[in-house]
């Protein structure tokens, strides 16, 4: 066996580096470039051409002859357009060139990318811009390389076409409020206030070979039709178990590939369900973290193809069975790397803690709506609500120990203003508040875990840049707001310690109804939601309708994020991405109704029919009694019952599809989505479902459930 070389030996030796740009541009280029990193700017032009030509030089070496800014348009995915670095010189010869206004502003065609009606096309104009906090890097595909600028992507006006630059906004806001907070605290000399994120990623893996032969998969990642098998998950057999052999060497080549482009992969593992898998890697921050999720899916995606699997990263591909999410951990932390959610071993350190902690609380509980919304989406709402699955409704866990310290400040047993009751009270050895403690309920929809928190609602194939830039928007005003509050009592004369222990009273008590720490599949969480008063928007429509209420936009306007236009923009997009979707699946569940289970149905019904009518001919001279013609006719007629009513149900289905035409792609359409058109589909679905375990599986021509699930 070949021996693997250490991971530290070839870790980023495709990324543009600090180690590269140390060595490939001038000493004052590179110190220049660092603080523009380290302090979130983005890249000036007087140095951009230097750094432009070190950034060829090293592509070039390393096999590429194109470049492309990387970017994230709002359908969901990346988008590229490659360029080569070649052009003609003024003689006409051939040669390489690499411009610093190419690297910071290259000028795609922005028609073809959805602006959610922010321009009209005539004006479809939009720059990409490098974010150099992200390092460039190579890319694999076909032969060769290409260099990769991870860039955001502008309108002509300005406005934001992408996700990431809302993103990025977002991680100013917080910066800016958090250092606000940290001077009302006493904390001076805090240049940068950064949010992290490590996104847990799940997955399926199918046989290729099985995939190709399932139309639901292909066009929606689903399966609209399938019955459960006899054993599903119910012996949870999976879950860490050991990884089937040729499941590992396709994460051991994803794993290869990452570490390659500096993705630092951290765990893998089987997940709950059969086929299901997950790899997680080492927190970063949240804008790299966002787009080195990208990067994993799009990976996975590509080594799974050429190992004949199908990578399924939708939040439910399998009725009945667990489905996939992405635990997007957050933590907020200073440039100079002091994790604000860590419990410290001082009190001031653990006031400071509880003071953030508190934040999250209030930021969670106002505006759980837009938190919700961040994480809406056509595949999502198969998940959210389902029984095993995050809820809808968005709640806080926080352990045992910490309800604990909560409760005794809101009824006033704990008094900061002197130092050794808050020792009596343990706060000044909150450290053994680690994930030990802390990470026992695996049902909440956002958990603190020991020094983050942990918000698990949000989809597998979701970008995580869009949850984090809500987290961090409704983060940035309730620290804010925290601030605003203490500094209020400390001008009407309180004491420091004073204030902060009284702001924190209030807003303990005014925020409990968010803390639950029950189980959140349960009824009871359910009924909490609606005697608390906690939103509970079952589906994307629903909870779209938050981006619409005035105080949402105020918010998301007020903290620079997004402007009206720009989160109508957004609003338009996942609309009417959620009405296609759902327009996709309703059209292909009825080609395979049409194409596959009526015929299949039909032909198998036509030989028990021939069976049954040679049987009754036969049955006086073979002796076949009534008891026994009725029996077989009853199980004709069944087939043939089940048959009709789906029938039936598929010219209802004609109807639905029809009607939706007429709806466009607004509310209305998306309406019709939740409480029509999903709701008839699955009628089909459960009568489908019952004709399969009725028909001879050589007859069947889709795929089953077992086979997909337990065959290898
Ligand atoms: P699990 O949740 O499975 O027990 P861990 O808690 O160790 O696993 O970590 C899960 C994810 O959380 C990893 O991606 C890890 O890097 C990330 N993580 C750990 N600490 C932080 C932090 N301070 N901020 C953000 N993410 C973090
Ligand atoms: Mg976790």
């Amino acid at each position: 066996m070949e021996k693997a070389k250490a991971v530290s030996s070839y870790f980023g030796s495709m990324t543009f580096d600090q180690k590269v740009m140390r060595k490939k541009l001038p000493k004052e280029v590179f110190l220049a470039l660092q603080k523009t990193i380290e302090a979130g700017n983005s890249l000036s032009e007087e140095i951009a051409g230097a750094v432009a030509h070190g950034m060829k030089e090293w592509a070039m070496e390393n096999g590429a002859t194109h470049y492309t800014h990387w970017f994230q348009p709002m359908t969901g995915a990346t988008a590229e357009k490659h360029d080569a670095f070649l052009t003609m010189d003024k003689d006409g010869s051939p040669i390489e060139r690499f411009s610093g206004g190419q690297l910071i502003q290259g000028e795609p065609d922005a028609s073809s990318f959805p602006s959610g009606g922010m321009r009209t096309t005539f004006e479809a104009r939009g720059y990409t811009a490098w974010d150099p906090t992200s390092p460039a890097f190579l890319m694999k595909g076909g032969k060769g390389l290409t260099l990769c600028i991870p860039t955001v992507f502008i309108s002509y006006h300005g406005e934001a076409l992408d996700e990431k630059t809302p993103l990025l906004r977002s991680m100013d806001a917080v910066s800016r409020s958090a250092i606000k907070l940290l001077n009302i605290l006493g904390v001076e000399g805090v240049s940068r206030v950064n949010t992290y994120a490590g996104a847990e990623q799940e997955y399926f893996l199918v046989d290729k070979k099985f995939y190709s032969m399932r139309p639901d998969l292909v066009m929606s990642g689903r399966t609209l039709l399938g019955a459960m098998p006899p054993k599903g998950q119910q012996l949870e057999d999976h879950y860490f178990g050991s990884i089937p052999n040729r499941v590992l060497e396709f994460m051991q080549e994803v794993e290869e590939e990452l570490y390659l482009l500096g993705i630092p992969a951290k765990t893998r593992h089987n997940e709950v369900a059969p086929h299901q898998f997950e790899i997680a890697p080492i927190f970063e921050r949240a804008n790299i973290a966002a787009d080195h999720n990208l990067l994993v899916m799009e990976i996975m995606r590509r080594v799974a193809e050429k190992k004949g699997f199908a990578l399924l990263m939708h939040e439910k591909p399998f009725a009945g069975i667990n489905g996939s999410g992405k635990h997007n951990n957050w933590s907020i932390g200073t440039a100079e790397g002091i994790n604000l959610l860590e419990p410290g071993d001082t009190p001031e350190s653990n006031i400071q803690f509880l003071v953030f902690l508190v934040a999250v609380l209030k930021g969670v509980y106002k505006r759980g709506d837009v938190l919700r919304a961040s994480i809406a989406s056509i595949g999502n709402d198969h998940r959210l609500g389902a029984n095993e699955a995050p809820p809808a409704v968005v709640t806080v866990f926080l352990g045992e120990l910490l309800e604990k310290v909560l409760d005794a400040i809101e009824s006033g047993k704990v008094d900061f203003a002197t130092e050794k009751q808050v020792l009596n009270l343990g706060l000044a050895h909150l450290p053994i508040l680690n994930k030990d403690y802390t990470d026992r309920n695996r049902t909440s929809p956002f958990a603190f875990t020991g020094n983050k928190f942990e918000f698990r609602a949000v989809g597998s194939s979701q970008p995580i840049a869009i949850p984090n830039m809500a987290l961090n928007t409704l983060m940035a005003e309730a620290i804010s707001e925290l601030a605003g509050e203490i500094q209020a009592k400390i001008d009407a004369g309180a004491d420091r310690d004073a204030a902060i222990l009284e702001v924190l009273r209030e807003e303990i008590k005014a925020t409990r109804a968010v803390r639950y720490q029950g189980d959140n599949y349960s009824d009871d969480l359910q009924m909490a939601a609606s005697d608390r008063g906690l939103p509970n928007l079952k589906n994307t429509p629903q909870a779209m309708r938050v981006l619409t209420v005035q105080s949402t936009r105020d918010m998301f306007n007020d903290f620079c994020v997004l402007s009206p236009e720009e989160l109508d923009a957004r609003l338009n997009t996942r609309l009417e991405r959620y009405v296609k979707g759902i327009d996709i699946e309703v059209r292909t569940l009825q080609l395979m109704l049409k194409t596959f289970v009526i015929p299949n149905v039909s032909e198998y019904q036509g030989e028990i029919a021939d069976s049954f009518n040679a049987l009754v001919d036969a049955s006086e001279r073979i002796g076949v009694g009534s008891k026994a013609l009725k029996s077989q006719g009853d199980h004709l007629k069944g087939l043939a019952e089940s048959l009709s009513e789906l029938i039936d149900l598929t010219a209802e289905l004609d109807a639905v599809i029809a009607r939706l035409e007429e709806l466009g792609e607004g509310f209305d359409a998306a309406d019709y989505c939740a409480d029509v058109v999903l709701p008839t589909m699955e009628r089909v679905r459960s009568v489908a479902d019952r004709l399969e375990f009725m028909v001879d599986r050589s007859k069947w021509a889709l795929p089953t459930y077992s086979e997909m699930l337990f065959e290898h």
